[in-house]
C-alpha cells in the first residue's frame, strides 16, 4: 500500500514524510523526536555503538552542528550542547566528581553555581572547598586533597569583576592530575579561551552573549581532549575501569575523548537537560556574530564605565577595563580586543540610590539577565545574592548601592543619557 493510496488519517501523519532534499546552507532545524532507522542491524549497531543518529536526547544533527561550531570558537576538541547554562555547570562536575569526592571551587562564582555545589551537590556526597584568594595560587593548591576531581572557576567572575588567571590555576590543576573546569561566560570565546591557556574544560550559559538574542536558554560543556589515562587515570576511575558488563572503558573506547564522551553518553541524556533543536539553531546563528557584538559591547561598556567613575553620583566601578581594577594587568594579559560588558556600579546613597537608579532608567531594561544585546540592569544585594549575609556580600563586592550593568549594542551616547538623567534623581534621594 503507498501513502497516495492510503485512508485520510494515514495520510494525515505519513504524506510529508521526509526526502531527500537541495544540501541548505543554514542549519536546518531537525525538530524531531528521533530518526527513523534503516534495517534491524542499523538500530542494533547504533544501540550497541552510539554512533548515528536515534532519538534526540541522545543525539540531533541540529544540536551537533552547534556543539561542532562551539567546539571551534573554544578552540576545543568537542563540545556538548544542553539546555541551560546551569545544566552545562551540572553536566561537567558530576562528569568528573562522585559521592566522596571533592571539588576546590572560587568563592566567587555565580549564585546558582554556587547553590548547585553547596546544596546539591553535597546531597549527594560532594563537597566542595571555596576559595576566597583566587589569584593565589597557593590557596587553590592548600584547598586539594586526595579526593579532589577537579578545580572551578569564572574565567571573569561578578559582581567584583575578578579576571582569573587561567595559566598559573591551571598549573596547579595540571600537578594534581585533575582538570581547571572554567565557566566562561562572561568573557566569551571572542575575548579569551581558557583551552588554550591549560584550562582543560570550559562551560558556558549560552543563554547569554553566545545566542545574544536572550530568546533562549541553553548551556555547553566544551573538552580540550587531552584525558590521559596513565597520568589522570587515578582520579577517574569511572573512564578506565571496564565497562558495566565487562565491555571496554570510556578511555579505552574514547582516548583523550574520554571525559566529553562519558558527559554526552552517561550524563548529560540520563540527568535529562536536552536541549531544543530549535533552541540549538538559535544558538548557532547567535554566535556566528558573536566576535562582532563582544567587540561593540565591550567598547560601548568602556565608554560607559569611564564615564560613570567620573560622576559625583557615583562611589566605585567594578570594571576591569579600567586601570584602577585590581585585575586590569591580567585582563590586559589575557583578554583580547576588550574586556568584556558586565560589571557592577556602587552608588552614593545606598538603597535608595539603587532603588531609584532601577526604577528610573529609560533605555536600560530592568532584569536578570546577561549579555544581550540590549542594556540591562540588576540590583543583586535585593535579588540574586538576596540571601546571603551582609558580610559575604560585603566580601563579593555587593553593596546595598550597587547595581550591575550589562551594556549592550546601542549607541553609547544614548545610554550615557539615559545614565545622566537617573544619576540626577539618585543625587536626588540620596541627597
Ligand atoms: C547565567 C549564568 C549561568 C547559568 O546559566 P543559565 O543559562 O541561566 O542556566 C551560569 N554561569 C554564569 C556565569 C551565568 O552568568
Amino acid at each position: 500500500m503507498s501513502i497516495d493510496t492510503a485512508r485520510f488519517a494515514t495520510r494525515a501523519v505519513h504524506a510529508a514524510r521526509s526526502q531527500p532534499s537541495a544540501p541548505p546552507r543554514a542549519t536546518p532545524i531537525y525538530l524531531t523526536a528521533g530518526f527513523e532507522f534503516d534495517d534491524f542491524d542499523h538500530a542494533a549497531d547504533h544501540f550497541g555503538t552510539g554512533n548515528g543518529f536515534g532519538y534526540t536526547r541522545t543525539g540531533n544533527p541540529t544540536v551537533r552542528a552547534v556543539e561542532r561550531q562551539l567546539a571551534a570558537l573554544e578552540s576545543g576538541a568537542d563540545a556538548l550542547l544542553v539546555a541551560t547554562g546551569q545544566a552545562a555547570v551540572a553536566t561537567a562536575l558530576l562528569t568528573v566528581a562522585g559521592a566522596g569526592d571533592h571539588i576546590v571551587s572560587s568563592a566567587h562564582i555565580y549564585e546558582g553555581s554556587r547553590g548547585l555545589l553547596v546544596d546539591n551537590l553535597a546531597r549527594l556526597g560532594i563537597e566542595t572547598t571555596f576559595v576566597e584568594d583566587i589569584a593565589d595560587p597557593d590557596a587553590w593548591r592548600a584547598a586539594i586533597r586526595p579526593s579532589t576531581r577537579a578545580l572551578f572557576a569564572e574565567s571573569i567572575a561578578n559582581a567584583r569583576n575578578d579576571v582569573l588567571d587561567v595559566s598559573a590555576i591551571a598549573a596547579v590543576a595540571d600537578a594534581a592530575a585533575i582538570p581547571l573546569i572554567v565557566d566562561n561566560t562572561l568573557a566569551t570565546p571572542s575575548l579569551l579561551r581558557p583551552l588554550e591557556h591549560g584550562a582543560a574544560i570550559v562551560v558556558h550559559s549560552a543563554s547569554k552573549f553566545l545566542a545574544g538574542h536572550g530568546s533562549v536558554l541553553g548551556g555547553v560543556v566544551v573538552d580540550d581532549g587531552r584525558f590521559d589515562p596513565a597520568l589522570a587515570g587515578h582520579n577517574a576511575p569511572h573512564l578506565v575501569l571496564p565497562a558495566r558488563g565487562g565491555g571496554p572503558s570510556v578511555a579505552a573506547r574514547h582516548g583523550g575523548l574520554a571525559r566529553i564522551a562519558y558527559a554526552r553518553e552517561s550524563v548529560a541524556p540520563r540527568f535529562g537537560a536536552t536541549p531544543s533543536p530549535l533552541n540549538a539553531f538559535l544558538i548557532g546563528q547567535g554566535a556566528e556574530t558573536l566576535r562582532l557584538r563582544v567587540r561593540e559591547q565591550s567598547r560601548n561598556a568602556l565608554a560607559v564605565a569611564r564615564w560613570l567613575a567620573e560622576s559625583h553620583a557615583v562611589e566605585s566601578v567594578d570594571y576591569a577595563g579600567l586601570p584602577s581594577h585590581p585585575d586590569h594587568a591580567t585582563a590586559s594579559r589575557y583578554l583580547d580586543g576588550g574586556f568584556g560588558s558586565i560589571f557592577t556600579v556602587t552608588l552614593r546613597g545606598g538603597l535608595p540610590a539603587a532603588r531609584a537608579f532601577v526604577e528610573g532608567v529609560r533605555i536600560f531594561t530592568h532584569m536578570t539577565h546577561i549579555g544581550d544585546v540590549r542594556s540591562l540592569v540588576l540590583h543583586p544585594a535585593s535579588t540574586s545574592h538576596a540571601s546571603r549575609s551582609d558580610e559575604e556580600r560585603a566580601r563579593a563586592g555587593v553593596h546595598p548601592g550597587t547595581v550591575r550593568l550589562s551594556i549592550g549594542i546601542e549607541d553609547p551616547d544614548d545610554l550615557i543619557e539615559d545614565l545622566a538623567q537617573v544619576l540626577q534623581r539618585t543625587k536626588e534621594v540620596a541627597a
